[in-house]
């Protein structure tokens, strides 16, 4: 088959039930700014597909691989697809089984592997890379010296919030004839869905985030920081102070020692800005800071920021932003 001209290779990570997992919007998008979306989807749904082409892949190529065998059937076909659509580069998630599975491709075809990267772009030369570095304090660039990059994209970093790109649905689809590598795979045996009682988004690649600091001052009222949340249909978050005291559960925790996030919206409330936690956040396209204290670090990173005390101002915002949807 005639792939289009500037194919980007991207893996598509799938959840145990086959479903493409949120990160892909984010890698498409980031795809078409750089050449044309070939998408490669190993043990999806009978949906996947549909739901890829949808996202603004130009081709989808498919793969049969199951859930409980680990990452060697997925890097088997990411290996057959890129040597048979030879991309200007390949898109990976930043994900652990994305990682492992961008790591692998670069030792089995010799290829420099960008890690982390928070944007793409294309010179004259080929496809660059950037990264956020020291904490988010510099913004740099990444281009391997030979053959096409493997990238791997922090998950939420890309703004989809245009929509899908280019003609999105029309995809033509190809099912992949994958060499099997008969690489030593682990199992993970047996899969346990674990039963959901939030509807908020997932903090990892949420493309809006409500975090809490210390400020807070306890468990119960951080429920404050989650009713702000629930207001802006936002994942929360939680500096490391407040998750030591047991504000929230570590899985909030933002930053060097936590989760990195980059949204679209970030708001920090009672979160003086240290650097630790600056570093997990910082690259988001607008911080909103609310502390009492005007000198906090936090209003130096911030595009917007309120002086004041969180339990005047918080309630106030969420009043007016339920007003805005009636
Ligand atoms: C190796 C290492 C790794 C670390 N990793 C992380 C990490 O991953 N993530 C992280 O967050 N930290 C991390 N830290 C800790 C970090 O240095 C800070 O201690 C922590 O971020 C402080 O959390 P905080 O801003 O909530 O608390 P504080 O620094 O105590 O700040 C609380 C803020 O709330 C404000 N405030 C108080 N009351 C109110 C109110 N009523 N209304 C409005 N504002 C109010 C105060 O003015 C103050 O600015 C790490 C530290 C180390 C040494």
């Amino acid at each position: 088959m005639a792939y289009p001209e500037k194919p980007i290779l991207v893996l598509v990570d799938v959840d145990p039930t086959g479903a493409p997992a949120s990160s892909t919007a984010g890698l498409l998008t980031a795809a078409a700014s750089i050449g044309a979306p070939v998408a490669l989807i190993v043990g999806g749904s009978a949906d996947a597909v549909e739901t890829v082409a949808a996202a603004g892949a130009q081709v989808v190529l498919t793969a049969s691989g199951d859930a409980a065998t680990l990452t060697v059937p997925v890097v088997d076909a990411l290996q057959s697809a890129f040597q048979q659509v030879r991309p200007d580069a390949v898109l990976i998630s930043n994900s652990i089984a994305g990682r492992d599975a961008g790591g692998r491709l670069s030792v089995r075809e010799k290829l420099a592997l960008s890690m982390d990267a928070v944007g793409v772009s294309r010179d004259e030369e080929g496809v660059l890379a950037q990264h956020s570095v020291y904490g988010g304090s510099y913004l740099t660039e990444s281009a391997p010296t030979f053959g096409p990059p493997i990238i791997t994209v922090r998950q939420g970093a890309i703004d989809t919030s245009a929509g899908a790109p280019g003609a999105a649905g029309a995809a033509t689809v190809e099912e992949l004839a994958v060499t099997a590598s008969g690489a030593v795979a682990a199992a993970a045996e047996p899969i346990v869905a674990e039963q959901k009682t939030s509807t908020r988004p997932e903090l990892r690649g949420a493309t809006r985030v409500v975090s809490g600091g210390r400020g807070l001052g306890s468990k119960e009222k951080f429920v404050l920081v989650e009713q702000l949340a629930d207001a802006l249909g936002a994942a929360v978050g939680a500096s490391r102070a407040a998750v030591d005291a047991g504000y929230i559960p570590y899985a909030h925790q933002v930053g060097q020692t936590g989760v990195s996030v980059s949204p679209q919206l970030y708001v920090a409330l009672g979160i003086s800005g240290a650097i630790q936690h600056r570093a997990g956040m910082q690259t988001a396209k607008t911080i909103v800071a609310i502390n009492k204290d005007g000198d906090a670090p936090i209003f130096d990173v911030a595009d917007f920021g309120i002086v004041g005390d969180v339990f005047t101002v918080v309630p106030q915002l969420i009043e007016a932003l339920e007003a805005r949807k009636k």
